[in-house]
């Protein structure tokens, strides 16, 4: 089969932006399209436990592959597949650009979610190389959870997360759990307590 040439986007933001929404989108219509798509996360992404699925924040969900880090992904990753989408690529640290400019060659779409920044405004790899590799980035903001303003970072409000086990919450509790550890704030909101 005669492939495509490779096309990567970048969905970045902070946390609350609707990264995973947004990505779950596209593989979506993808799928109505009838693409191949294979979407991945990381194990070490225990938010929800150790599902096979991929969770908004606002609790929409889609099935998903579940690796330990980019090699992995890249053995997974069948020929005849179009799309490869990866979510919270935070979590794979700087072996993903490689493996994504392996995809990119072999001509694969990759559609790669993640938050460009930590929650103490860092850059945070590996996002900030994939968005200058990219061919797009959809650059998202979320809502200021002080004034309601465009907010392109995200906040740790608490010394230290509540002790919790992800393998026993229910997603709904980790989802309300994430929001009471980090805040969505717009630069101006950012320094406040
Ligand atoms: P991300 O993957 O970027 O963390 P999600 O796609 O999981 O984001 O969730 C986005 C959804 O989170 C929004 O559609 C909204 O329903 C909800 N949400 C909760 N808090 C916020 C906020 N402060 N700003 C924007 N959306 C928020
Ligand atoms: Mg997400
Ligand atoms: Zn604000």
């Amino acid at each position: 089969m005669t492939k495509r040439t490779g096309y990567l986007e970048v969905i970045a933001g902070p946390m609350f932006c609707g990264k995973t929404e947004e990505l779950i989108r596209q593989v979506k219509r993808a799928v109505i399209g009838k693409k191949r798509v294979q979407v991945f996360k990381h194990t070490l992404d225990k938010r929800y436990g150790s599902e096979r699925k991929l969770y908004s924040h606002a609790g929409i969900t889609f099935d998903s592959d579940l690796v330990s880090g980019a090699a992995e992904l890249l053995k997974l990753v069948r020929p005849d597949t179009e799309i490869v989408a990866i979510d919270e690529a935070q979590w794979f640290g700087e072996t993903l650009v490689p493996v994504v400019g392996k995809l990119l060659e072999k001509g694969y779409h990759v559609l790669v979610a993640g938050l460009a920044m930590t929650f103490d405004r860092q850059p945070f790899t590996p996002v900030p190389a994939l968005m200058a590799l990219s061919d797009r980035v959809t650059k998202l903001s979320a809502v200021c959870s002080i004034c309601g303003a465009d907010a392109v970072y995200h906040k740790r409000v608490t010394a230290k997360g509540p002790k919790v086990d992800p393998l026993k919450a229910d997603p709904g509790f980790v989802s309300k759990m994430d929001a009471s550890v980090f805040q969505a704030r717009c630069r101006d909101c950012y320094r406040k307590k």
